[in-house]
């Protein structure tokens, strides 16, 4: 018995493409490559020869920075990419469901469409500071439920999930759904990784982004932690030499210690401006809500949505604001950015109306 049973049967199936590395030694006259890089310079770190067909080097690099097994880890183009493979996998079109959190990532959803997975709701308790409503999202499910899907820290959220009902809920659901921990941004909650908790439970999947925390959103690059039958059964769903190899040696690098460490830096920089971010905005008029973050960003309520939007509109500010969203009403999702950016934004915030 695997979690994999519950997968789609063609899937299960697959046969992984494969084709023979090429060995450098010979003259490889096999993939109708061009023979030389004609280019200068500019492009460097282009390649007129195919990336590996498997990113096996930065399987196992990624594998280091998430303390996993490499065979428990699988490379994909951002953890959006490993939403989709997950859905693919195990959702047939116009039988089987997710069930999501709302207010959540929207990704779930959007994935869930593209392949007629129909998308169930357990939203997220409002009067709770967000809470899991359990008992909700257990009548949910059904025998076609196939993923579920929490997202810890939230986004646009920013509260934790707690790992003891995450993994009762897992052990709940085991032989029958995928739970999949979402951990965009655990790096800023101050909390381990669920990782650890795979070996003992085969249909827990967590996903991990370099784009927050990492800094690499224009990179690319992401992983699905899992069993390792799960992640045999995503690898055969994923294109043939899917990731490129400026992106691989990119990833290599910044992932080198001194990297790795300036990285860890600005992590702990945005951990200590967020605090200060969130206590300036409560002392706001213009603010009457500011939910404890564990992420890179905070959520807050302005008092009026349609006069913070003009103002910080007039003064070349951005957030990410939900208008007449249900659970989200005059809500704006701020992400942390330099200390400068910030007064900015609580620059803007208060003065007075019209900008003056
Ligand atoms: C940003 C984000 C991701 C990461 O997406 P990538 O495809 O890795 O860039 C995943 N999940 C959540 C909840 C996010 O907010």
């Amino acid at each position: 018995m695997s979690i994999c049973d519950i997968a789609r049967g063609e899937i299960r199936a697959l046969v992984p493409y494969d084709a023979d590395p090429p060995d450098l030694n010979f003259v490889n006259l096999n993939a109708n490559e061009a023979p030389e890089f004609p280019y200068d310079a500019q492009l460097a770190g282009m390649e007129n020869r195919y990336p590996e067909l498997r990113p096996r080097s930065l399987q196992s690099a990624l594998a280091d920075l998430f303390d996993i097994d490499s065979k428990n880890l699988w490379p994909v183009r951002g953890s959006s990419e490993g939403i989709d493979l997950l859905i693919r996998a195990f959702c047939r079109a116009y039988r089987d469901n997710i069930v999501v959190l709302p207010p959540t990532f929207d990704m779930y959803s959007s994935y869930a469409n593209m392949q007629a997975a129909e998308v169930r709701t357990a939203p997220l308790s409002v009067e709770r500071d967000f809470a899991v409503d359990w008992q909700a999202l257990e009548d949910q499910c059904d025998e076609n439920t196939r993923v579920i899907f929490l997202c810890s820290p939230n986004n646009p959220t920013g509260n934790l999930i707690p790992k003891s009902e995450i993994l009762e809920f897992t052990r709940s659901r085991a032989g029958k759904s995928v739970v999949v921990v979402d951990e965009a941004y655990v790096e800023f909650s101050g909390r381990t990784s669920l990782a650890s908790e795979i070996d003992q439970h085969d249909n827990l999947v967590i996903l991990r982004t370099l784009s927050k925390a990492y800094a690499l959103a224009g990179a690319r690059c992401g992983a699905v932690l899992a069993d390792d039958a799960v992640i045999k059964l995503i690898s055969a769903l994923t294109s043939p030499y899917a990731i490129s190899t400026p992106v691989t040696r990119l990833v290599l690098t910044a992932l080198q210690d001194s990297n790795r460490a300036a990285a860890e830096r600005q992590i702990t920089d945005i951990v200590v401006e967020r605090q200060r971010l969130s206590t300036r905005l409560e002392q706001l008029d213009a603010i009457d809500r500011v939910w404890r973050s564990f992420a890179n960003f905070v959520l807050v309520r302005f008092a009026s949505a349609a006069v913070a939007h003009d103002k910080l509109a007039a003064a070349g500010v951005t957030v990410r604001e939900f208008g007449n969203n249900e659970w989200l009403r005059n809500c704006a999702r701020i992400t942390v950015g330099t200390a400068a950016e910030n007064n900015r934004l609580i620059d803007a915030l208060s003065s007075a109306k019209g900008g003056l």
